[in-house]
């Protein structure tokens, strides 16, 4: 096993699409995990209202927490509410507390209402090698918040009927913040998830996602699993949870190909379809 490279400067990855249960917290959460296991420093910011980021990584975001909504909306530090991860060294979490349903609102109202996680992002003190972004499933300013902060979004697919469906929304709106407000913006990622082998609906799912997306499919795509749904309600990543399933070693292996794709090595096919 070669060490994972790290990137030479922060990667910040928005995990977005504004259909609900395709598995973006899941995907955020673990990939996060695992990139950290792999030595990395890493922050998962939550901006969903339902908190179940935080909650998956067993982090306290009752309602008076300092979360994600005092840096959007009162302009606080980020440092102030970001909490590390229990048992996962080097992975730490800006919680969302049920306010964060608010700042949809709030925020049209306020200066700047596009880049205040931008800024906050910025004005970050501590080094990280990646930022990951966990998203509503909405197109609102929460989610373009977290387009203007990131450059690369990596994009969650469930391999079910209607995979691709309301992504074209998706995507014009990553053209639209790239062409307006944050031109480094791409979609760098694509994950194909709850992949299931034995159907033949997954297999020509993940053949029209591929054909359409082509080279940003990750080789490594992410089976259905129990162990994954099952850790969050234990407040754990099934990195933790249960190290040895097929979906640990799956995001695992995702988090590896993203790394050395990040430095423009050629990721080894071979792998990808050893796990799960
Ligand atoms: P989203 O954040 O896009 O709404 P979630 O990550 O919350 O989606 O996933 C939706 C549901 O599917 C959750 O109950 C989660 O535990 C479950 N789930 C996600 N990925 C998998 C997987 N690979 N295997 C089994 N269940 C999964
Ligand atoms: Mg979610």
């Amino acid at each position: 096993e070669t060490r994972m490279p790290r990137p030479d400067q922060t990667r910040v990855m928005v995990v977005a699409n504004q259909k609900g249960g395709v598995g973006k917290t899941t995907t955020t959460v673990n990939l996060a995990a695992s990139l950290a296991l792999h030595g990395n420093r890493v922050l998962v910011v939550d901006l969903d209202p339902q908190g179940n980021a935080s909650t998956a990584l067993g982090i306290d975001h009752h309602a008076d927490v300092p979360s994600i909504y005092d840096v959007l909306v009162d302009q606080r530090k980020l440092s102030d509410v970001v909490q590390p991860v229990r048992d996962v060294e080097g992975l730490f979490c800006a919680p969302a507390t049920i306010d964060l349903a608010g700042a949809e609102i709030e925020l049209v109202s306020l200066v700047a209402r596009e880049s205040r996680l931008d800024r906050a992002i910025k004005a970050y003190e501590q080094p990280l090698d990646y930022i990951l972004i966990d998203c509503p499933p909405s197109l609102g300013l929460l989610t373009v918040n977290a387009l203007v902060a990131g450059a690369e979004v990596l994009i969650p697919i469930q391999c079910e009927y209607y995979a691709l469906e309301g992504l074209g929304q998706l995507l014009r709106n990553v053209e639209l913040v790239r062409g307006h407000l944050n031109p480094k913006l791409h979609v760098s990622t694509i994950l194909l998830t709850m992949y299931d082998g034995r159907t033949r609906l997954a297999s020509q799912v993940a053949d029209e996602v591929r054909s359409h997306f082509g080279q940003e499919v990750l080789r490594t795509s992410i089976p259905r699993s129990v162990r994954i749904s099952e850790a969050p309600s234990y407040g754990q990543t099934v990195l933790t949870y249960d190290p040895g399933s097929s979906g640990a070693l799956s995001y695992m292996e995702a988090a590896r190909e993203i790394a050395l794709r990040g430095i423009g090595v050629h990721y080894d096919d071979s792998r990808a379809h050893t796990v799960g």
